[in-house]
């Protein structure tokens, strides 16, 4: 869920923008926020949702992407993070 005030955040439990945000350590500071929607339903920047859900997106594709060469596995390629890099 998008939150983008004061009443949305305090729903959210967050009862301050100081409250760090779990992905990268620093203070949630401002809006756009996310909250997630697993039982812990936690908060974080928008930027580190999205870097969180690019990562996610990429290693399925990895996961499902077949061999060119056919092989039953598959040369080591780029680190995750660097695709994900390449795809921001
Ligand atoms: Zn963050």
């Amino acid at each position: 869920m998008l939150i983008i005030n004061d009443e949305q955040r305090l729903q959210a439990g967050i009862p301050s923008l100081s409250e760090q945000c779990p992905c990268c350590g620093k203070a949630l500071a401002t809006y756009p926020l996310i909250l997630s929607d697993d039982v812990e339903q936690t908060v974080y920047h928008a930027a580190c949702a999205i870097e969180v859900a690019t990562e996610i997106l990429v290693d399925v594709y990895l996961l499902q992407s077949p061999c060119s060469t056919g092989a039953a596995l598959c040369p080591v390629g780029p680190s995750r993070r660097e695709i994900a890099s390449l795809l921001r």
